[in-house]
């Protein structure tokens, strides 16, 4: 897992909980990783070939039964490392094919799943000239990032050429940039497919893909940009469309050549039938997950462990109550100083917790330049519709409290 993780505590509580020893890898040493030794390993991720080797020394001493990736940051050094210890695991060429939108796009589009149509582009290409030679609305999009960073619609070509200058300019910060001039040369841009979007949380297994949740997103998602906010399962479209939603996402997976592990899937469903927008060889980012719960009682993160180590996870069903998460909106840039009104929010009828993940005094910054989640709410309630309504209720009842050293403190609030 990246240092950066918002998944660490999910998948240690889990390992503890199903009884299973592991050994955290990361891109920084850890500081206690003197007092507990061999429970810690310290990989450059940036250097995939470099990390496997490191893995696979620190295995001779102390096999492992299985690499996981937590986040899009490993998927790379879990394949490869898994590859190299003959461990279950995707293929390095379809892990990479989750973390190049281009290369996914042309894979799809050879296996005849339904997905947008695309162009890519070089970051140096004049996008004025390109913009007469556009079909609108489009999308335009980085290949090789994730959280929907730097994914802008253009419905026209002065809007074209503005979203694609923004693009690169993402593309050029550092943060971005140091990832590799191959990754950030590209700029993708794709039909703008209209619809119903989904998310679906799966399973691999050998080649069988297995749906174990899939989330409605009540809100619109019609750009310019995508900020996520509410994910709701189950699912209230009818059982034969979220029937053919599984069916592309398991078609997808196998144009991928995805074998092993969670998957998170992005489609979106219109009169053509469901289309593929995105899948990612990892499970749901941010704290999303504490939304899933599995009976026996078991969290997401005890049936990818549960998977990984040969245990059966078949008998395992979501929960009966309906379950959500709201990924807060960041509604500017700023600093937060503050956010009001979280007993508030946590008073609600159905609530069960709200997360601020922004500690306060730091710097907050929407997409599609932002890369960070504000916060989290997480709802249950019998139906959807009710925890719909109690997330979209608490979030009336934050207040953010922004810091504007020239103009003095400001608040946004939505009561
Ligand atoms: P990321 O991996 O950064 O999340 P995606 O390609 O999944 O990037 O795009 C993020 C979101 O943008 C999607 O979930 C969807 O809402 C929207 N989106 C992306 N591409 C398209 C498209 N071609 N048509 C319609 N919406 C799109």
């Amino acid at each position: 897992m990246p240092t950066h993780t918002y998944r660490a505590s999910a998948f240690l509580e889990a390992a503890r909980r199903q009884g299973i020893e592991v050994v955290t890898g990361t891109d920084r040493r850890q500081a206690l990783a003197d007092q507990a030794p061999g429970t810690t390993l310290a990989a450059d991720f940036r250097d995939p070939e470099a990390a496997t080797q490191t893995i696979v020394v620190f295995a001779r001493a102390r096999p492992l039964a299985a690499i996981i990736p937590t986040d899009d940051d490993t998927v790379t050094v879990a394949a490869m490392a898994s590859a190299a210890l003959s461990l279950p695991g995707n293929s390095v060429e379809s892990a990479l094919a989750t973390l190049d939108k281009r290369k996914m796009r042309e894979m799809l589009r050879s296996a005849g799943v339904l997905s947008p149509e695309f162009q890519s582009f070089s970051v140096d290409d004049d996008p004025v000239s390109l913009s007469s030679r556009i079909r609108y609305p489009c999308v335009i999009k980085p290949t090789c990032l994730s959280a929907s960073r730097g994914v802008i619609r253009a419905d026209d070509p002065e809007r074209f050429v503005q979203a694609f200058r923004r693009v690169t300019a993402i593309l050029r910060m550092p943060d971005v940039a140091e990832r590799g001039r191959e990754e950030t040369r590209w700029v993708l841009v794709e039909s703008f497919v209209p619809g119903r979007e989904v998310a679906l949380e799966g399973l691999i297994d050998r080649g069988h893909l297995r749906a174990l949740s899939l989330f409605d997103k009540p809100d619109p998602l019609d750009g310019p940009f995508f900020e996520e906010t509410i994910y709701l399962t189950p699912s209230r479209l009818p059982e034969s469309v979220q029937q053919k939603i599984v069916q592309c996402a398991s078609r997808g997976a196998a144009a991928l050549g995805l074998t092993t592990g969670a998957v998170h899937a992005e489609l979106r469903v219109n009169e053509a039938g469901p289309w593929l927008i995105e899948m990612a060889s990892r499970s749901i980012g941010g704290l999303c997950s504490r939304a899933l719960r599995f009976e026996p009682e078991a969290s997401l993160e005890e049936l990818i462990l549960r998977q990984a180590v040969g245990r059966e996870t078949d008998s395992f069903r979501r929960e009966k109550p309906a379950a959500g998460v709201m990924m807060i909106p960041i509604p500017r840039a700023g600093i937060l100083e503050e956010v009001r009104g979280l007993e508030q929010a946590r008073a609600i009828a159905g609530v069960e917790d709200v997360v601020i993940s922004i500690p306060p005094g730091q710097q907050v910054v929407p997409l599609p330049e932002g890369k960070r989640y504000l916060g989290f709410i997480f709802a249950r309630a019998s139906h959807p519709a009710d925890v719909e309504a109690a997330l979209r209720e608490a979030h009336r009842r934050l207040e953010l409290v922004f810091g504007a050293p020239a103009e003095g403190s400001s608040a946004v609030s939505w009561g």
